[in-house]
């Protein structure tokens, strides 16, 4: 899929795909507008600058989106992530994207919600989402797309996760180097999800 052919949440509200939020919970930014995407299915097939994985520590493969992305990347993936060394949670790591269309590969470590406190599993999820816009911006890649970090296997709640998620990029589209973000695409897979995201965006990201 390539990135012309995903329409921007600017796109969304005009074709009434978006529906205005009663709550506004940032000004509205013409600018965001252009910046954001919502896409539904598999982040492997996007042909863009980075998609980010939901990885665990060892960062050497797993199950849910982790896995796919290492099936479709190929064995090559797994060689360069046995280099990295692992990585904490919260934090983020780069490889190359091998078999896959995208140009990158951003591993970000998600909480597992069982885990811990409520204040650090918050934080840690917030982490994923920074670091990862951060080694877009140091990588001069112009695209990222995520999936729901943290919101399959490791069980973080998808409402809260996502009010993270959307509060986080909304704050980075914000600031000084947000301006060198093309896109920005929350890539969700299940029906619910979605939902979820059409309900909470226009909250973060109202239309002027
Ligand atoms: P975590 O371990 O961080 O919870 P999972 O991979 O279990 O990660 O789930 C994260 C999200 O990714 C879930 O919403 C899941 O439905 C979604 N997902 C799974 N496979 C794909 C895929 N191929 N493309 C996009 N999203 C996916």
């Amino acid at each position: 899929v390539r990135l012309a052919d995903i329409r921007t949440i600017g796109q969304a509200f005009q074709s009434g795909v978006l529906k205005a939020a009663a709550k506004q919970r940032h000004a509205p930014n013409a600018a965001c507008l252009d910046q954001i995407s919502l896409f539904q299915g598999d982040i492997t097939g996007l042909q863009v600058d980075s998609i980010v994985n939901a990885a665990n520590r060892s960062l050497l493969g797993g199950g849910g989106v982790d896995g796919a992305i290492h099936a479709a990347a190929g064995p090559e993936l797994y060689e360069e992530c046995k280099g990295l060394g692992g990585c904490e949670t919260g934090e983020s790591k780069i490889t190359a994207a091998y078999k896959l269309p995208s140009k990158h590969i951003i591993h970000t470590v998600g909480p597992v919600y069982s885990r811990g406190d409520v204040e650090t599993r918050a934080q840690q999820l917030e982490s994923c989402y920074r670091t990862s816009l951060n080694l877009a911006i140091e990588n001069s890649l112009k695209h990222i797309a995520f999936p729901s970090i943290s919101t399959g296997i490791y069980g973080y709640p998808i409402e809260a996760a996502t009010h993270i998620a959307l509060d986080l990029v909304r704050r980075f589209c914000d600031s000084d180097v947000g301006s060198k973000l093309d896109r920005v695409i929350f890539v969700v897979w299940s029906n619910k999800d979605k939902e979820v995201y059409e309900t909470l965006i226009p909250e973060y990201f109202p239309c002027p």
